[in-house]
């Protein structure tokens, strides 16, 4: 009998399963799949509401493992692994540490495919590079047997970058107000990518629904006052669409011609 297939995420907050990568997570998902997912923090830093109803990183960090559950439940993710790194400081993390402990659960769940951010981050969020250049290396380590790390070694497919286009980054910014944040008195804003380099093009529009389910589990991260969950809505569907992903590596196939499946050249 054939493998079944698995395709596993590894990010770095709470949501960032949702806003990125949840339309192609339930599509898969819906098409039976299984889905996996590796969050590397509770996301204890992230709070969107008034400031004076903060309720301090260790119970925000359970607020919002509760929110990714249940937001994982909206998309039908098979299994999160949270690493318990603090939100903000994933690139202080031990490297080796960090890389045995994505790596063993790679080799626990064998996935073919593996989705994470870009190098850049997608706009520069040091926790997103942090997460992709753990994620290279892990994927190295799994498939490595003189690695010491518990499980069998596992050779990873193919491997994703999440990238942000122009056209992705048009409908984003009429749903938020900006993307941007200040890094070592530096603003870092979204890396835009040229059409050319997606070389897969993921249409989840049919699950935009299931994502906005998943968007509303993240309730501490929706601002409570104005009419975000109104604009996300109408533009749920053109995001859900625009799965963009550049392939980093391939085991299994290769060339320009533009796949709309993560799963192509895998038998
Ligand atoms: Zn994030």
């Amino acid at each position: 009998m054939a493998e079944p297939l698995r395709l596993m995420c590894i990010l770095a907050h709470p949501d960032d399963e949702t806003l990125g990568f949840g339309a192609t997570l339930a599509k898969y998902a819906a098409e039976g799949v299984e889905t996996y997912l590796i969050t590397a923090t509770r996301g204890e830093r992230g709070w969107h509401r008034d400031p004076s109803d903060n309720p301090g990183m260790d119970a925000l960090g359970q607020i919002r493992e509760k929110e990714l559950r249940t937001a994982a439940e909206c998309l039908n993710i098979g299994d999160i692994c949270l690493l318990d790194y603090i939100d903000g400081d994933l690139d202080q993390a031990d490297p080796p540490e960090a890389i045995a402990r994505i790596a063993a659960y790679v080799r626990q769940v064998r996935p073919q495919v593996v989705l994470t951010f870009a190098p850049d981050g997608a706009y520069g969020h040091p926790d997103h590079i942090a997460i992709s250049q753990f994620t290279s290396a892990a994927l190295v380590a799994a498939a490595d047997t003189s690695f010491p790390i518990p499980h069998p070694p596992h050779r990873v497919s193919k491997l994703y970058y999440h990238i942000v286009t122009q056209e992705l980054v048009d409908v984003y910014l009429s749903v938020f107000d900006d993307i941007v944040m200040m890094v070592d008195g530096v603003e870092r804003r979204a890396v835009i990518w040229p059409d050319w380099a997606v070389t897969t093009r993921i249409d989840g529009s049919d699950y935009a629904e299931d994502v906005m389910k998943a968007v509303k589990c993240h309730q501490t991260q929706i601002p409570a006052d104005d009419g975000f969950l109104a604009r996300l809505s109408e533009n749920a569907v053109a995001l859900c669409r625009m799965q963009h992903y550049m392939r980093v590596y391939s085991l299994v196939n290769g060339g320009r011609e533009p796949e709309d499946d993560l799963f192509a050249g895998i038998t």
